[in-house]
């Protein structure tokens, strides 16, 4: 992980050495002046900067949480790794909700504005987050955005984060739920190797399972590995190409929106 983001609190520590900088603040661009220190002269100053970061990210998604539920807003933090159809979910989600629910979403992407183009063709309202070289949204730029977006009251507010399983995993955006989106041509041990993103997870959904015929995946095992990592989790499994599945989704979006009013 990297020390470029502020994002390597925890166990991650134990890969900087002293007198030793992580290999990625010579690879990356800065995009928090408050690690704009070159002369970084040990592991102990990067976590003292790191916790820091988090600390401060913690209070902003404090009044993050406040803002929403002052609007009756559920806000969801959706995560995945790359490539697992968040966007796909969402366009469908958009649609097939809109008239009963508004649904409005927040686009995390290094680059581009594609998925606000595809998310605002699906007729809802969205503010994408360009974030650089960053690797995950934090909370005051989802208090950025929530100001631009001014989603309506009692509506659902989706956070796409940029597609990475492991630093999202620790910015608190002021969610009420997070939801890990996973996919059939992943593996099924994906939520051992990234047991951060799926330890808090409050819903995991399993996408793809059109392509079950054609990949070697047992969705009994994944059942299995995240019940070993996230005993809590809500694992449901849907297609967001072929709509398969997704009427749980709703559900538990419908619930969700109701608890938050
Ligand atoms: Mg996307
Ligand atoms: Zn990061």
């Amino acid at each position: 992980m990297c020390g470029t983001c502020g994002c390597a609190a925890g166990p991650v520590l134990t890969l900087l050495t002293p007198g030793e900088r992580s290999h990625h603040d010579h690879d990356h661009e800065h995009h928090d002046h408050e690690h704009h220190d070159h002369d970084a002269p040990a592991a102990g100053r990067t976590v003292v900067l790191q916790q820091k970061v988090l600390a401060k990210n913690d209070e902003i998604a404090v009044a993050n949480r406040r803002w929403l539920a002052d609007r009756g807003i559920l806000a969801v933090n959706l995560m995945s790794s790359p490539g697992s159809g968040k966007t796909t979910l969402l366009e469908r989600t958009a649609r097939e909700l809109a008239g009963e629910l508004p649904v409005a979403v927040i686009e995390g992407d290094q680059e581009t504005a594609l998925d606000a183009e595809r998310i605002q063709a699906a007729g809802s309202r969205v503010v994408q987050i360009n974030t650089g070289t960053g690797c995950h949204l934090d909370a005051a730029m989802v208090a950025h955005a929530l100001r631009d977006l001014e989603p309506p009251p009692r509506s659902i507010v989706v956070i796409e984060n940029v597609g990475n399983l492991v630093c999202p995993a620790l910015f608190d955006l002021g969610e009420a739920a997070r939801v890990v989106l996973a996919s059939v041509t992943e593996g099924a041990d994906k939520p051992r190797k990234y047991p951060h993103m799926f330890r808090h997870a409050d819903l995991v959904l399993l996408n793809k399972t059109d392509l079950l015929p054609y990949v070697e995946f047992d969705p009994q095992r994944y059942a299995d590995e995240l019940r070993q990592v996230s005993p809590g989790a809500l694992l449901l499994e849907l297609s967001a190409t072929t709509g398969d599945g997704v009427l749980p989704w709703y559900d538990w979006l419908r619930a969700g929106a109701l608890a938050h009013a």
